[in-house]
């Protein structure tokens, strides 16, 4: 999607460069190029802002899932306790690996013990 808003962008600032060029002395023109110059700033301005927050709001999530988790997780082989080192997340499933029975497993669901 970014190259779409990228292209987009790219075309408002061409309209933009046109208004200035073909102003022919009319003011109107020249404000309403600049009004779409500014546009497109504000196109890859926020094309370039969005992908970081989504990425933060992402970690968080796992986070915040790890530690619910966390709570009552205990190994489904020999009922151990399990902390935070056992716990991987690969692409979006939860890995366990036991550190007292040496067992591993992978949660499909979020546990509800
Ligand atoms: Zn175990």
């Amino acid at each position: 999607m970014e190259i779409v808003t990228y292209l987009i962008a790219a075309i408002v600032a061409f309209f933009g460069f046109m208004f200035v060029v073909g102003a022919q002395g009319q003011l109107i023109r020249v404000v309403v190029g600049v009004i779409l110059f500014a546009a497109a700033g504000v196109l890859i301005y926020l094309t370039r802002v969005r992908p970081k927050k989504e990425e933060i709001t992402h970690v968080q999530k796992i986070d915040l899932s790890g530690d619910v988790q966390l709570e009552h997780l205990q190994c489904r082989a020999c009922g151990g306790a399990l902390s935070r080192d056992n716990i991987e997340v690969k692409a979006g499933a939860i890995f366990i690996e036991c550190p007292y029975c040496g067992s591993s497993y992978q949660i499909e669901e979020a546990p509800k013990w």
